[in-house]
Order: C-alpha cells, then sequence, then structure tokens
C-alpha cells in the first residue's frame, strides 16, 4: 500500500499536525510506503528530511513562485500532479483551515469520498476504522472506506506523531509543475491570532468567558497560558462582548480543540462552547456559580471568584512550572 500525506508549513516551519498525519498513515497500514507531499515557493528539502524523520519513507515537493501563500487553485494543481504520478492507495492531511478547504476539491476531482476530522484509526486487519465525531461532539461514529482511495483528514492534537528520529533517510526529490490560471489574488496575510502557540494546536488552552468582564481581564490569562507554554481562547461571549478578538472563539462556530489541558475561566458551558472542547483531555473550570453546566464536562472544579483564583494559581504555578 502507498499512502501520501499531506504536509503543511506555516511561515516556513513545518506544522505538528504534518507529523500527525503521518502517524496517522502508519496507523492505516503501518507496512505501507509513506510518501509526504510539500508545496511551497522556497526550498523544501530541509522541511522534507523532517518528515521522514518524523516517519515518512520519502517525500516529493512542488515549488513554484505561485505557491507562496495558499489557495485551493494553486495547492490543488501542484498536489494533483502528484498523485497522478503516484497513483497512492490513499490519502491523509490535517483537518486545518487548509485542509478543510483543499481535501474536499481534490476529493471531487478523483471522483473519491473523503473522511473528515477523524479522530482516531484502528487496523482491524484488512481494512482502517476512522473514528470522527458528529454532531458537534455528542457522539462518535466509525467509518470505514468501501471502495476507491482511503482519503482521510485527522483532527489536529489527536493522533500523537512519531519521536523524531534523525537516522531514518529517505529520498526527497522536486517535482516540476506549472502551477498556473490562480484566479485567486492573496494580497495580504493579516494575522489576528496572537503570536506563539498556535490554538488549534495547543497542548494546553486558557480560556476565558464573560466573566472575565473585559480586555484587561485577559491579561493574567495570557500570563498563565505564558507559564503553561499554552494559548489563550475565549468563549463567544467574551467576543461579542469585545474583550479579545474572534479569532480566539472556540465552539460550534468557532474552533474545535482538544488539548491535554483546557481550562475555563468565567465559561457558562452553552453546548454551542461544549461543542467545541468537550473533548479535551482533562478540563479544569473555574466559575463562582456552582450550578454552572461547565462543571458537568470538568474534571476539576474551582468555584470561585476568577480574580481571587487565577493570580492564586499563577504564583503557584511560577513556583512549581
Ligand atoms: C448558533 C449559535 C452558535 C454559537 N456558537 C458558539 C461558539 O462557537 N462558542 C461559544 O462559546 N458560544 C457560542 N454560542 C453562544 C453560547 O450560546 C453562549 O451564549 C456563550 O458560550 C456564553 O459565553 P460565556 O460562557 O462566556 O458567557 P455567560 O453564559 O454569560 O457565562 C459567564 C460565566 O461567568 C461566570 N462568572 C461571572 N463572573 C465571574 C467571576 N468573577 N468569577 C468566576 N466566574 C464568574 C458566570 O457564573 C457565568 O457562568 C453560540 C450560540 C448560538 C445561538
Amino acid at each position: 500500500m502507498k499512502l501520501l500525506v499531506i504536509g503543511e508549513a506555516r511561515d516556513g516551519e513545518l506544522r505538528n499536525v504534518t507529523f500527525e498525519a503521518v502517524a496517522a498513515a502508519k496507523k492505516i497500514d503501518s507496512d505501507a510506503e509513506i510518501v509526504g507531499v510539500l508545496c511551497g515557493s522556497d526550498d523544501l528539502n530541509e522541511s522534507g528530511q523532517e518528515v521522514i524523520y518524523h516517519g515518512a519513507d520519502r517525500v516529493v515537493t512542488v515549488t513554484h513562485d505561485n505557491l507562496e501563500s495558499y489557495t485551493s487553485e494553486g495547492y490543488s494543481q501542484a498536489v494533483m500532479a502528484v498523485i497522478e504520478d503516484e497513483s497512492p492507495d490513499g490519502i491523509v492531511m490535517g483537518h486545518t483551515a487548509i485542509g478543510k478547504d483543499l481535501t474536499p476539491k481534490l476529493a471531487a476531482k478523483l471522483g473519491t469520498g473523503l473522511i473528515s476530522d477523524a479522530t482516531d484509526i484502528e487496523n482491524d486487519g484488512d481494512k482502517a476504522v476512522f473514528t470522527r465525531p458528529i454532531y458537534s461532539g455528542k457522539a462518535f461514529e466509525k467509518k470505514v472506506m468501501t471502495s476507491g482511495l482511503t482519503f482521510a483528514t485527522i483532527r489536529p492534537n489527536n493522533i500523537p506523531a512519531l519521536e523524531r528520529d534523525a537516522s531514518r533517510s529517505g529520498d526527497v526529490t522536486s517535482k516540476e509543475v506549472d502551477v498556473k490560471d490562480i484566479n485567486t489574488v492573496i494580497k495580504d496575510v493579516i494575522r489576528k491570532a496572537s503570536e506563539g502557540v498556535d490554538l488549534s494546536e495547543a497542548n494546553v488552552i486558557v480560556a476565558g468567558g464573560r466573566g472575565v468582564k473585559s480586555a484587561e481581564g485577559f491579561e493574567p490569562l495570557y500570563e498563565l497560558a505564558d507559564i503553561l507554554g499554552g494559548a489563550v481562547g475565549a468563549s463567544r461571549g467574551a467576543c461579542d462582548a469585545e474583550y479579545c478578538d474572534y479569532s480566539l472563539q472556540i465552539g460550534q462556530t468557532g474552533k474545535v480543540v482538544t488539548p491535554d489541558l483546557y481550562i475555563a475561566v468565567g465559561i457558562s458551558g452553552a453546548i454551542q462552547h461544549l461543542a467545541g472542547m468537550s473533548n479535551s483531555k482533562v478540563i479544569v473550570a473555574i466559575n463562582k456559580d456552582p450550578e454552572a453546566n461547565i462543571f458537568n464536562v470538568a474534571d476539576y472544579g474551582i468555584v470561585g471568584d476568577i480574580f481571587e483564583v487565577i493570580p492564586k494559581l499563577t504564583e503557584e504555578l511560577k513556583q512549581t512550572v
């Protein structure tokens, strides 16, 4: 079996989900040949090596000026050219903003199905069984591909990447593709999210709700997130109240996250918020209302005023972390 893994980089750095996608391909078939695909406008040789260190057997790169920024037209031309060359049995990519945009287009071109947003993969002997959340994370379904390519996207932070092994070797080859007829022009990229850890890939998230009361009220959350090496998120309540940018919103109409640790600060736990975070591995809720719904999904609950609890927690963690 040959499986293609479509990688993703940001600001020249490979995103961890690329390595997770390699691990996912291994879960589909541990004996498969895994071929990474990287697109961009700069030299991708070093990035290609990293993908090999994380488990791929070889990597094909496509570089072209028209691939400097992601466009579905440009990337689909580049990746389709590699797919035509390689004739893989399956394709895996991260269920990221780019993955969500690119993979349905590729699946339509290939006339095949797509299992999106898988959180786990088991191999039951002759086929891969994909687990994916449905009904905003309230239930899970298991899916198998019955015909055509095994084509899947995986949710970031669910399938651990393989350990980096710098003794692994493999070829990084480049493929010439004339990427043309791009109708979309990227004029500027304005990053609204804060610098530092990417929210959708963060292992620790400190999320603030309307209980934080103001934009200034978010500052201690950034400090706490910093100590824990995490990112700051928010409820829609906090975004609507203009305490923070909508790029931080977690939930049904925001980002879906599954960090190892989710600290919900002054968030009531509306069903739409839970849809984006209830699959986090450990949930800590801080709320002054003991009846708040967030406590129903929390592993640890602190009933108290966040303006007293957060400074104490931060002080304590400063000593220990
Ligand atoms: C179609 C639709 C889509 C939606 N999508 C989303 C989504 O993606 N994400 C999302 O989050 N919401 C979403 N919502 C909104 C959602 O229904 C809630 O309104 C929102 O999540 C509430 O945000 P909140 O918990 O911050 O605010 P609130 O519900 O007002 O809760 C604030 C909490 O802070 C606590 N609190 C206040 N002061 C303190 C204090 N000093 N110390 C400790 N605790 C304190 C209160 O006890 C309360 O529990 C959506 C709604 C709709 C209709």
